[in-house]
């Protein structure tokens, strides 16, 4: 299976310590340009907040459904992140390419290498906190842990700071302090492929 596609739009991997703002900067790009961007609904064992649609934030499963998938070589790359498995299956990617939208990713740092490892050739940007005390408190305000998740996701969120870093592992870092600061920087790296999509469709 090709999952490099030698037409169409170039997917995107979005990465970054959770609570960084990736779902916020996401959001905010799919309203905008309707139409453009197909999200890769990844798999979970995690349990679902409040406001999150199975099927659409993530497909939440079961330790052994996520087993059974990467059993079933159903999944391109699968991590383990502060106690619960998450994973991108082939399909996730290959619904969105087949509607010519920009497939967008977000994964942890340990997807980011392991996608590295296929053919799936996507832009890579990292999304980070101005400071670890932000973040924490923005983790904190988000009210969407508990005391163990949230010292979990900070003790990751410190090696992804580290790893981040790295020269090469990423084509754009962006530090989300202003938030309408940082929507523009996303923006601007995304411009082209969005221009195509576009194109294409006039
Ligand atoms: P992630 O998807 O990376 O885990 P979220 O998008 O859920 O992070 O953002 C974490 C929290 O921080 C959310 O409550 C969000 O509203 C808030 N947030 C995101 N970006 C900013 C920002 N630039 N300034 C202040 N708060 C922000
Ligand atoms: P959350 O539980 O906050 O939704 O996500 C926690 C972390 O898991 C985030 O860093 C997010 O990017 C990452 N994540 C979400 N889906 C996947 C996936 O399919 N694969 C990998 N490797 N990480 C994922």
């Amino acid at each position: 299976m090709n999952l490099g596609q030698m037409s169409g739009p170039r997917p995107v991997v979005l990465s970054g310590p959770s609570g960084a703002g990736k779902s916020t900067l996401l959001k905010r790009l799919m309203k905008e340009y309707e139409g453009v961007f197909g999200f890769s609904v990844s798999h979970t064992t995690r349990n679902p907040r409040p406001g999150e649609e199975d099927g659409k934030d993530y497909h939440f499963v079961t330790r052994e459904k996520m087993q059974e998938a990467i059993d079933n070589n159903e999944l391109i790359e699968n991590a383990e992140f502060s106690g619960n498995m998450y994973g991108t299956s082939k399909s996730s990617i290959e619904d969105v390419q087949a509607q010519n939208l920009i497939c967008i990713l977000d994964v942890d740092i340990q997807g980011v290498r392991n996608i590295k490892e296929t053919d799936l050739n996507p832009i890579y940007i990292s999304i980070q906190p101005p400071s670890m005390e932000i973040l924490e408190q923005r983790l904190r305000d988000r009210k969407t842990e508990t005391e163990e998740s949230l010292q979990k996701r900070l003790e990751a969120a410190r090696i992804d700071m580290e790893l981040s870093k790295e020269e090469g592992v990423f084509d754009l870092v962006i530090i989300n302090d202003d938030l309408d600061e940082a929507y523009e920087k996303l923006k601007s790296v995304l411009i082209e492929e969005i221009q195509k999509v576009q194109d294409a469709k006039k």
